[in-house]
């Protein structure tokens, strides 16, 4: 049977606007950086998107690499637009970046022109799309002028091959330059796309000032630090989760006993709030409005689920902050 959007897919979901932009974000946004390439079956990822998009998850973000091999998640997040949610195209933000090595030779990686104009060019074929809503920058260059990289991503606004552009893993100070030289070009960028959660803490330094500062919004990618942020490695490293999968970016070696001692802990504040670990991360992540949406994964619909079910309660009290603060020192 064809798929037919969810008519209640917008009652829950909360929509938070980026920066001084006219673009809300949800809340609630999901990455295709695994489970969405030719490794996964198919009508998974399939199920994962038709769930995630019926319960108001508008954004999905990709990159040029995610797979694997590279490419695949783009072609399968392709298909699954052309089959099934093309008559939802106008309802749905779709990014997509480059800045890591996507092929062979000096023109498939880091900051030229050349390279981001050629890989959006090949992003689209893939995605089977005329623009994306987000191209990003998916990592500085230190080798090539900022000028150089920021007028390709002005370029790619004005040739309409996408709306609107974002940096990623920028520090703070790099940022400002690129921001003030985007700002001239009279493309502004429209949002940060840095790694962000309890155990990942380095924006708190600068960059969201930063950000706040220039009217740009922003997106954390990992807030659950690929998993460890939940109750799933707390009886050991289950057979389908990331750690016990080839994914090299994150091991069993990496879930240290110290590092459990502290979930352990922050699972408690969360079931005494009512809630689940993974939920109480993604309310930390979102407190103080500064962060707009952060960028959940998910091999499950039932963590989909976990993650918009997070939106029923994300005060956290002074006293759940010191505590977790506490835990995290
Ligand atoms: P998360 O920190 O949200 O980790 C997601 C993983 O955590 C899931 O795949 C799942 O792993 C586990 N999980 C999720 N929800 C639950 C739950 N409720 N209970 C238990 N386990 C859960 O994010 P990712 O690291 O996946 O990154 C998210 C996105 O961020 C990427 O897809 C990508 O779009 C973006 N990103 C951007 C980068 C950049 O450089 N700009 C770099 C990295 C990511 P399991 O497989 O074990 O079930």
């Amino acid at each position: 049977m064809s798929y037919q959007a969810s008519p209640a897919r917008y009652e829950n979901m909360l929509y938070r606007r980026l920066g001084n932009s006219g673009l809300k974000l949800p809340a609630i946004s999901l990455g295709l950086w695994h489970n969405f390439g030719d490794a996964t079956r198919f009508e998974t990822s399939r199920e994962l998107i038709h769930h995630a998009f019926d319960h108001g998850i508008t954004h999905f973000d990709l990159a040029n690499n995610y797979g694997p091999p590279p490419g695949s998640a783009e072609e399968n997040f392709g298909r699954i637009l052309r089959e099934d949610l093309l008559a939802w195209r106008d309802e749905l933000i779709i990014s997509s970046k480059a800045g890591y090595t996507m092929w062979d030779g000096p023109y498939g990686d880091w900051g030229s022109k050349k390279y981001l104009v050629a890989s959006l060019n090949q992003s689209l074929k893939r995605l089977g799309l005329d623009y994306v809503d987000i191209f990003y920058h998916h990592r500085p260059d230190p080798n090539t002028p900022l000028e150089e990289t920021m007028s390709a991503l002005d370029l790619i606004v004005r040739q309409g091959k996408a709306l609107y552009i974002g940096l990623s893993n920028y520090p703070a100070e790099l940022a400002q330059q690129a921001f003030d030289i985007l700002k001239q070009l009279g493309t502004p960028c429209l949002i940060h796309q840095p790694k962000y959660s309890m155990f990942e803490r380095w924006v708190e330094a600068d960059l969201l000032d930063t950000l706040q500062q220039n009217g740009v919004g922003s997106i954390a990618f990992s807030p659950l630090a690929g998993g460890v942020l939940t109750d799933r490695y707390l009886a050991g490293i289950p057979q389908d989760s990331r750690a016990a999968s080839s994914s090299t970016f994150l091991n069993a070696d990496q879930i240290t006993p110290e590092k459990l001692e502290k979930v352990r802990k922050l699972n408690d504040i969360a079931l005494a709030r009512g809630q689940k670990l993974s939920q109480m991360a993604l309310a930390w992540v979102l407190r103080g409005d500064r962060v707009t949406s952060v960028l959940i994964g998910a091999s499950k619909t039932s963590q989909i689920d976990d993650a918009v079910n997070s939106l029923n309660n994300l005060q956290l009290s002074e006293q759940e902050i010191s505590d977790i603060e506490k835990i995290l020192m």
